[in-house]
C-alpha cells in the first residue's frame, strides 16, 4: 500500500490590481507539506532569466474535494525574501488571534456567455424577489452554493450562513475566523468556490459591479472585533474606533478593492465612496454599529461596510487593525 498523499497547494499570483489564484498538486509521502517552487514567469511574479519563485506552506486544510490537504502558502523570491505580491505577510506580524473577522462575501455565477445566470436572454424582471428568495425563476444556482458550503465545512472554514442574494444569480456566504487565519481561509473558501463552480461548468464573478444599472453590486462587508469591543466596550470607545477609521478613509479605499466607486455610489444600500459616516443600524453609512452591540451595553463588534467583493482580505484586515491597535 502506498503511503503517498494528495497535496494542493495554493498561492496568490502577481496580478493586479487585485490576485487571482493558483494552485498544483504535490504528490508526497512527507509527514508534513515541504516548501515547493513554481514559474513565477507565468504568474507575473518573476522574469523568465530567474523564474523560480518559492511556496511556503503556512495553513492546511482537509481536502473535501480530491486531494488529501489544501495548503495555502506564502510566496517567496528566489532568494527566500518575501515577494512583493505577498500581502499576508505584512498582515500576519500586525494582526494577532484577538481580532475576529467576519467576512459576508457576495458574488455572481455566470454562464457560458459571462453574463449571470438567469441572465442568458437578457436582463431578468426588477429586483425584489430575488433576495433569500426561493422556487424557479426566483434563485439560481443554488446547488453550487450548497455544495460549496458543506466543502467548506469540511475542510474546516467556518462559513456562518449562506443566502441568495438581491440581484438573480447573485450569492453570499459568512466566513468567519480569527487572526490571519481568517484571511486565509476567506482565501481558501473562495477557491473552494471556483472549483466547486467549475465542477457545475459554471463561472464565478467578484467583481463589485457586473451589471450597471438599478441592479446591486457586490461587497465584502467586514465584521470585526477585539477583545475590548466585546468584553469592555463604550458608546465612546465605538465612537472613537470609527472616527479613527474615518481619519484614514482615502488609504482605507485604496487598499478595499478596484472598482469600488461603481458600487458606492450611495444608493443601494451603500454610502457614496467620497463620504465617510457610522451610525447604529445604519446600512447606508461607511461603517455600521449592529444593535446588537448597542442592545449588549456596547459589547459586540463593528461592520466596515466599504470593502468590495474582489478585495484581498490581508489588506483589509492590516489596515483595521493598524488603524485601531
Ligand atoms: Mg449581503
Amino acid at each position: 500500500m502506498s503511503d503517498n498523499k494528495i497535496l494542493e497547494y495554493i498561492w496568490l499570483d502577481g496580478y493586479q490590481p487585485e490576485p487571482s489564484l493558483r494552485s498544483k498538486i504535490k504528490v508526497t509521502n512527507d509527514d508534513s507539506a515541504p516548501n515547493w517552487s513554481f514559474d513565477g514567469s507565468s504568474t507575473q511574479q518573476a522574469e523568465g532569466g530567474s523564474s523560480d519563485c518559492i511556496l511556503i506552506p503556512v495553513q492546511t486544510y482537509k481536502g473535501p474535494l480530491f486531494s488529501d490537504s489544501l495548503i495555502m502558502c506564502e510566496v517567496q523570491n528566489g532568494d527566500h525574501d518575501v515577494h512583493p505580491s505577498n500581502t499576508r505577510a505584512a498582515a500576519t506580524s500586525i494582526v494577532s488571534d484577538e481580532w475576529w473577522f467576519g467576512f459576508e462575501q457576495e458574488y455572481f455565477f455566470t454562464g457560458d456567455n459571462g453574463e449571470p445566470l438567469g441572465w442568458e436572454d437578457g436582463a431578468p424582471r426588477a429586483q425584489g424577489d430575488y433576495y433569500c428568495g426561493v422556487g424557479a425563476g426566483n434563485v439560481e444556482g443554488r446547488d453550487i452554493s450548497e455544495a460549496h458550503l458543506e466543502a467548506c465545512l469540511e475542510a474546516g472554514i467556518e462559513l456562518t450562513g449562506t443566502n441568495a442574494e438581491v440581484a438573480l444569480g447573485q450569492w453570499e456566504y459568512q466566513c468567519f475566523g480569527k487572526g490571519i487565519k481568517a484571511a486565509d481561509d476567506l482565501w481558501v473558501s473562495r477557491y473552494l468556490l471556483y472549483k466547486i463552480a467549475e465542477d457545475f461548468g459554471v463561472g464565478v464573478n467578484i467583481h463589485p459591479k457586473p451589471k450597471t444599472g438599478d441592479w446591486n453590486g457586490s461587497g465584502m462587508h467586514t465584521n470585526f472585533s477585539n477583545e475590548e469591543m466585546r468584553t469592555a466596550g463604550s458608546e465612546d470607545l465605538y465612537n472613537s474606533l470609527c472616527d479613527k477609521l474615518g481619519q484614514v478613509h482615502k488609504e482605507g479605499i485604496a487598499l478595499y478593492g478596484s472598482d469600488n466607486n461603481m458600487r458606492l455610489t450611495g444608493l443601494h444600500e451603500t454610502q457614496s465612496i467620497e463620504k465617510f459616516s457610522y451610525g447604529v443600524s445604519d446600512r447606508g453609512a461607511s461603517i455600521r454599529i449592529p444593535i446588537y452591540t448597542v442592545e449588549n451595553n456596547w459589547n459586540g463588534y463593528l461592520e466596515d461596510r466599504r470593502p468590495a467583493s474582489n478585495a484581498d482580505p490581508y489588506k483589509i484586515i492590516n489596515h483595521i487593525v493598524s488603524t485601531l491597535k
